[in-house]
């Protein structure tokens, strides 16, 4: 039978697969010798079974009454005892953090009895005993029982105009009596008085919260697998609020949100940890302690240090003082903004605390790619109404709504929306996602707002202590008089906490700056930056190319440090003002016509080779042949009747109108297109590969250094290839060029037939898009708007596979190809060029499989580089998160 619980001295930090990152880390702090108070940690494999039965596993009840007897024990009194109770908290903790989406009950142990025992034990301080009894019944009620509001409500009715503070014990004795009402009328039965009842109830409470709908949501939209569970903590409750030597903290060993070095943290006097992170008063900064209680400070400070050194990296900490005696509560290694990410790595292969392979892959390419978005223009003067916290940095503009609700429907209707709230909690987590930036007007850096906007990479500014936010009424009065309604335009600035009234324009990070060559080279966050991507580019394997089909974007993905093109779309340029010369190639009615068609378009095909062979010189530029069906070149079928039909069309247009009739198809994706129309239309192939091959040659006169590559795409057969491929090496020949001629991988048959297909490829490149479209079935125009928010309701994938590579389906046909492809031709070229070229988690998947490079937008190159270091540095099945 399996080991169920595990004591807070029988874990590890290792052991984050069983016991969750709490229970794994507060039995790291517990061997450290730290003040941890005792406790024990019911393992994730104890859910999962839970979860799959609807009953504790076999062996488990026991279990936890043997280490609760043993806690018992060591405390010198039992769970709830009269006189003197021990009491626990039931707090979840899961393998990845998922903060405050799961739940946590406090002061288990409590009833009528042991109140008394509690209010003794403590000095006669009734108030304080029946305040935590009744933060037992009002969590127990919400978590376990499911009773929503109620209890918020008449703790509102009682306080009054009054601050918590104010309340007497008398007051909390009354509330107590009114929380038990308020369970009696909801659940039909009594509060249970039994704490070993309560304890159970909890721990199948927190079990359940596990698959509760915001921790779904949360997991969804942080890629965290769905059938992890999470683990249990049972702690011997420590209290912060035992008067003014009391308290709780949160602390930062560097800020998280810069990464500079310090001491940062929020402390509030006489108050439970979930005060806290719930911003119910305003708490005062952390350094204020070392006047409330210098002893108690210095050791945090000893312990916060100690911390950094063992972790080796920037480490988030919850404590409690009790009567002036310190307790550890929690600790990992913190979440941080993209800036504190790439600095503190930086700083901490400075002190040689970790090595530059390590910096690397403390980095990761979705925090590059939010370095790179915009910030406000300085230059621009704006009206800013008040300065919040910095709480997680970038620029966001859009319309204030105020409750959650709005954000999701204005989202739903494309509205940038900036979601307001005086705090926010778990409930709002819908809203954050769907909102482009969100304000509240309390709570610190370490409140829900805060903590969640940073991990997942929004802009926040939290705290703004000067707006009055009114969430019923819709609106929010700044200094001044100034008043926002619902629909208003805000402009929120996460890296210096600034809030403007109207759009404020945004201008390109320093980060972009860097990548253009443009930047300040002593600002430290480039100086970072640019070692940490040094450090990555020594370390990759995977080559890294841009799609780009215009001179201008092949010299950007240039600077960007793209190392050639992957693909070059050539219907590109066929558009605009081209567009009519398609047509006449339509249109031909002999093959005299068509030519003249083919004619008139060569040279400005020609003239935009050389211009992207110049931007690239001496790199490779796979240019693909024309792809989509041609009808995409015409007039909208609809519009085009209705001229025709009112007899407001030309001539040319009856005769275009037949064209788009007769080239019309049920399913284009899946018809005349890519190597099809090359062996339908004669000459348009041809036509390519002269222009590509005409300007190779015109640069090398120039004394430039063309590397062309000739990509046919949708191949699905080696005979379709092997006709082109004939044709484009004559033409090739006959101008002295070399050029490799290779083709995608994009139709499933091709996969599975690649061994056939590189007899006649010098190269292949995953067409990902098309190969995802056409293994699922998925139409990739329709289906991501249509049902894909089902299937991520349904867990059918927790990501869009037109995001990142299934490795499961699609993985394994580029697996085969790559395998049997190079079986045929050992120096055969892979790479890939779909979307998820510049996915991170794609890119790691193609350095697995071993491509040579992968081909994304220019935008995306930086991504692409530091992930392949990461992949390469990390090997291929570590988990970066
Ligand atoms: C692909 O299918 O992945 C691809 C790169 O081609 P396109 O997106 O142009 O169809
Ligand atoms: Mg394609």
């Amino acid at each position: 039978m399996p080991k169920f619980v595990y004591d807070f001295t029988e874990g590890n930090k290792d052991l984050k697969d069983l016991l969750g990152g709490k229970g794994a880390n507060l039995a790291e702090m517990t061997n450290l010798g730290l003040p941890v108070p005792p406790g024990f940690t019911i393992t994730s494999e104890a859910c999962r079974s839970y979860l799959a039965d609807g009953a504790f596993p076999a062996g488990l009840g026991d279990e936890i009454e043997a280490h609760l007897a043993e806690l018992e024990r060591r405390m010198g009194k039992r769970l709830g005892q009269a006189d003197d109770p021990l009491l626990v908290s039931v707090r979840s903790g899961a393998k990845f953090s998922m903060p405050g989406m799961m739940e946590t009950v406090l002061n288990i142990g409590l009833n009528d009895e042991s109140v008394r025992g509690l209010a003794k034990q403590a000095g006669g301080n009734d108030r304080f005993a029946w305040d935590s009894y009744r933060r037992l019944i009002q969590m127990f009620g919400k978590t376990v029982l499911g009773i929503d509001g109620r209890f918020e409500e008449a703790l509102e009715d009682l306080k009054g105009s009054r601050d918590d503070l104010d309340l007497t014990a008398a007051d909390f004795q009354r509330l107590v009596e009114v929380y038990k009402g308020i369970v009696r009328d909801t659940t039909g039965r009594d509060f249970p008085a039994d704490p070993r009842e309560q304890m159970r109830m909890a721990v199948e409470a927190v079990f359940e919260s596990w698959n509760a709908p915001r921790a779904i949501l949360y997991r969804r939209q942080e890629r965290i697998p769905a059938d992890l569970g999470t683990a249990v903590n049972i702690c011997t409750m420590v209290f912060g609020n035992r008067g003014m030597d009391s308290g709780t903290g949160v602390a930062f060993t560097r800020d998280p949100g810069t990464g500079q070095q310090g001491i940062y943290g929020d402390y509030l006097q006489n108050a439970q940890g979930e005060d806290v992170v719930a911003g119910i008063r305003n708490t005062v900064p952390l350094q204020d302690l070392a006047t409330i209680d210098p002893a108690a400070y210095d050791e945090l400070l000893a312990i916060m240090e100690k911390l950094e050194n063992h972790y080796r990296d920037l480490c988030d900490i919850e404590f409690t003082i009790e009567r002036g005696k310190l307790w550890m509560l929690q600790t990992r290694v913190g979440k941080r903004t993209a800036a504190a990410a790439f600095r503190i790595a930086v700083q901490l292969a400075d002190q040689g605390l970790i090595d530059f392979d390590e910096a690397v892959t403390r980095c990761s390419g979705e925090q590059l790619a939010q370095l790179m978005f915009p910030r406000f223009d300085s230059k621009v003067k704006a009206r800013k109404i008040t300065t919040g916290m910095n709480a997680s940095p970038g620029a966001a503009v859009g319309r204030a709504v105020f409750t959650s609700e709005r954000a999701v429907e204005l989202a739903g209707q494309g509205e940038d929306v900036i979601l307001v709230r005086r705090e926010t909690n778990p409930e709002d987590l819908g809203g954050m996602i769907a909102a482009r930036g969100i304000l509240t007007s309390r709570g610190g850096k370490t409140s829900h707002a805060a903590v969640v906007a940073r991990g997942m990479g929004k802009t926040c500014v939290c705290g703004a202590e000067e707006l009055e936010v009114d969430v019923r009424a819709g609106r929010l009065t700044a200094p001044g008089g100034v008043v926002v309604e619902e629909g208003d335009v805000l402009s929120i600035d996460g890296t210096t906490g600034a809030v403007y009234l109207g759009e404020v324009p945004v201008v390109d990070s320093p980060v972009v700056e860097y990548f253009e060559g443009t930047a300040d080279p002593s600002d430290d966050l480039v100086r970072a930056v640019d070692r940490i991507m040094r450090h990555a580019d020594q370390a990759r394997a995977l080559g890294v190319r841009a799609n780009a089909d215009t001179g201008e974007d092949a010299a950007r993905a240039r600077r960007f440090g793209g190392e050639g093109i992957g693909l070059c779309r050539t219907e590109h340029m066929f558009l605009g003002e081209r567009r009519r010369l398609v047509e006449n190639l339509i249109l031909a009615a002999d093959g005299e016509e068509r030519q003249a068609a083919l004619d008139a378009l060569e040279p400005l095909q020609r003239a935009d080779f050389e211009e992207i062979f110049t931007a690239m010189d001496g790199l490779p530029v796979t240019v693909r042949l024309i792809d989509p069906p041609l009808h995409e070149f015409l007039p909208d079928i609809v519009d085009l009747s209705v001229k025709v039909a009112t007899g407001r069309g030309s001539d040319r247009d009856a005769t275009l109108l037949e064209a788009v009739k007769r080239l019309h198809e049920q399913n284009p994706m899946l018809g005349l297109r890519g190597v099809r129309l090359g062996l339908v239309i004669p000459g348009l192939f041809a036509m390519q590969v002269r222009a590509i091959a005409e300007a190779a040659h015109s640069r090398r006169e120039q004394g430039g250094d063309p590397r062309a590559e000739i990509m046919i795409p949708l191949v699905g057969a080696v005979q379709e290839l092997e006709l082109i491929r004939e044709e484009a090496v004559a033409i090739l020949s006959r101008t002295g060029v070399e050029a490799l001629v290779g083709t995608m991988i994009e139709v499933p048959r091709a996969a599975l037939t690649a061994g056939q297909i590189a007899e006649a490829a010098d190269f292949f490149s995953f067409g990902t898009n098309d190969l995802t479209q056409m293994t699922w079935g998925f139409s990739r125009d329709d289906v991501e708007s249509a049902f894909f928010g089902k299937y991520l309701d349904q867990g059918i994938f927790g990501v869009s596979p037109f995001e990142t590579i299934d490795r499961d389906g699609v993985g394994r046909l580029m697996r085969i190809a790559v395998e049997e492809g190079r079986r045929t031709r050992p120096d055969l070229k892979l790479g890939i060029c779909g979307e998820h070229g510049g996915d991170p988690e794609s890119v790691r998947f193609c350095h697995e499989v071993g491509l040579d490079y992968v081909s994304c937008s220019p935008f995306r190159i930086p991504v692409a580089r530091l992930e392949a270091g990461r992949a390469a540095i990390a090997g291929t099945t570590s988990d970066t998160r």
